[in-house]
């Protein structure tokens, strides 16, 4: 039996977190909104780092505090349908929060001595990380990256740049993947913590939309020693992988569909009271028919990410349902905003609206964390050998 229900202690922790946000997040926007203004033109500017903390307390004096971090760390370690409620909900404001206590899950494959260099400090919020694995040659196709780590006497020589790199620009160390040619498999990428202090250097990449200060990174004989590696040499990309199919199955999907629901919301309320020719738009046909379509765009991708999240909440392989979603639904939202922002008309072009904050910052839903044709690529593979069955859901 299908059960569409949620449990009682899911619906008060969505109740919880969409009080939170209405009282806590949303009364923010138009603070970075006139920062924006302000600032000029360039990315959208995000929560500084004071703000974040002082959010992030309020929502642990609440019981929210790394919500996907496990037990054994302090974490809620909750299930990922709950973890996905949480999303839609933050998803509904355009200040872009997150939980303290959460980490890149790549941290948890850290022996015992990176545990108290990199792991625990970073769940306390005193360091602070970003990934890289995206160069400027290979992005899509990552595994054609060109940085290199060859080993020396004293432990390994990296060497290469690394771009797009999310926080990039402030991280003190970096979750790097790079090519370790000399090991035994030409074609072997392995990860490595890598210290700002060990020598690497950054700049910023000015981009549309997003708030997480983009960066380049630049590795020229930057030497670290044995123990930097993460895991296994030449099986780094097991520590990336988990951590994507996760993103692109219930947590940035699930940010879209807040970001959604809260677009069709806004779009309600502005026909509603915004008259035309004499007659509200509410009252006429083709925009009736749009707002439909919202909602349609809005209940398809809903159906998808609760069952890609479900799926992995029973333990199941759901990489074919994490592709579906991200393709779908990273493209649903970008439709509702192109939506929302014409039946919005001018206002929806204004700064001072978040309808326009959005229709820039989801645009790159479509582009990382695997691009739409990264994703239908992998969807239609999985069909044609057999990996998944058309429509197979049960
Ligand atoms: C805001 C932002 C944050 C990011 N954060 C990080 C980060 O923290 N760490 C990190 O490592 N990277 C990060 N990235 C990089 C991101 O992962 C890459 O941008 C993404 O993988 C796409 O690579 P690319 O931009 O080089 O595009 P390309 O791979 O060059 O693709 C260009 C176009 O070709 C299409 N394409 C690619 N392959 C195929 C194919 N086989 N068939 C048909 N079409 C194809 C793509 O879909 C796209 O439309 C970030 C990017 C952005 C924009």
């Amino acid at each position: 039996m299908i059960e569409f229900v949620l449990s009682d202690e899911q619906r008060q922790v969505r109740d919880t977190i969409r009080r939170f946000v209405e009282n806590e997040i949303m009364p923010l926007e138009s603070v970075l909104i006139r920062r924006e203004i302000e600032g000029g033109h360039g990315a959208s500017p995000g929560l500084t780092g004071g703000e974040m903390r002082a959010l992030q307390e309020k929502a642990q004096a609440l019981g929210f505090w790394g919500i996907d971090l496990p037990s054994e760390y302090g974490g809620a370690d909750l299930d990922p349908v709950t973890q996905a409620l949480i999303h839609e909900e933050l998803g509904r404001s355009i200040v872009d929060f997150q939980f303290g206590g959460s980490v890149l899950p790549a941290l948890f494959s850290c022996d015992e001595a990176q545990k108290d260099t990199y792991l625990l400090p970073t769940i306390q919020g005193e360091r602070v990380s970003c990934i890289a694995i995206s160069e400027s040659g290979s992005g899509s196709d990552a595994k054609a990256m060109r940085t290199t780590a060859v080993r020396d006497a004293d432990g390994w020589v990296i060497n290469g740049e690394k771009t797009w790199i999310t926080r990039g620009d402030i991280a003190d160390y970096v979750i790097l993947f790079a090519r370790t040619p000399n090991e035994g498999d030409p074609n072997g990428i392995t990860c490595f913590l890598v210290d700002r202090d060990a020598g690497w250097t950054s700049a910023p990449i000015p981009v549309m939309g997003s708030r997480d200060k983009i960066g380049s990174l630049f590795f020229n004989d930057v030497r670290v020693p044995g123990t930097a590696v993460l895991g296994t040499v030449n099986r780094g990309f097991d520590h990336a992988m988990p951590f994507i199919y996760r993103n692109r199955a219930f947590v940035l999907s699930a940010k879209n569909l807040g970001a959604m629901t809260r677009m069709i919301e806004l779009t309600l309320e502005w026909a509603k009271g915004r008259k035309v020719f004499g007659k509200l738009l509410a009252d006429r046909d083709n925009i009736v028919q749009a707002v439909a379509e919202l909602e349609l765009e809005l209940r398809s991708s809903k159906l998808m990410v609760y069952h890609a999240a479900a799926k992995a909440a029973q333990g199941g392989d759901y990489r074919h349902e994490a592709c579906t979603v991200k393709a779908y639904v990273a493209r649903a939202a970008n439709r509702v905003a192109d939506r929302a922002l014409q039946i919005h008309g001018a206002m929806g072009y204004a700064k001072e609206s978040v309808v326009e904050r959005w229709y820039r910052d989801l645009r790159v839903e479509r582009i990382y964390d695997g691009s739409d044709e990264v994703n239908l690529a992998n969807v239609a593979r999985n069909l044609f050998r057999g990996y998944a069955r058309p429509g197979d859901m049960f």
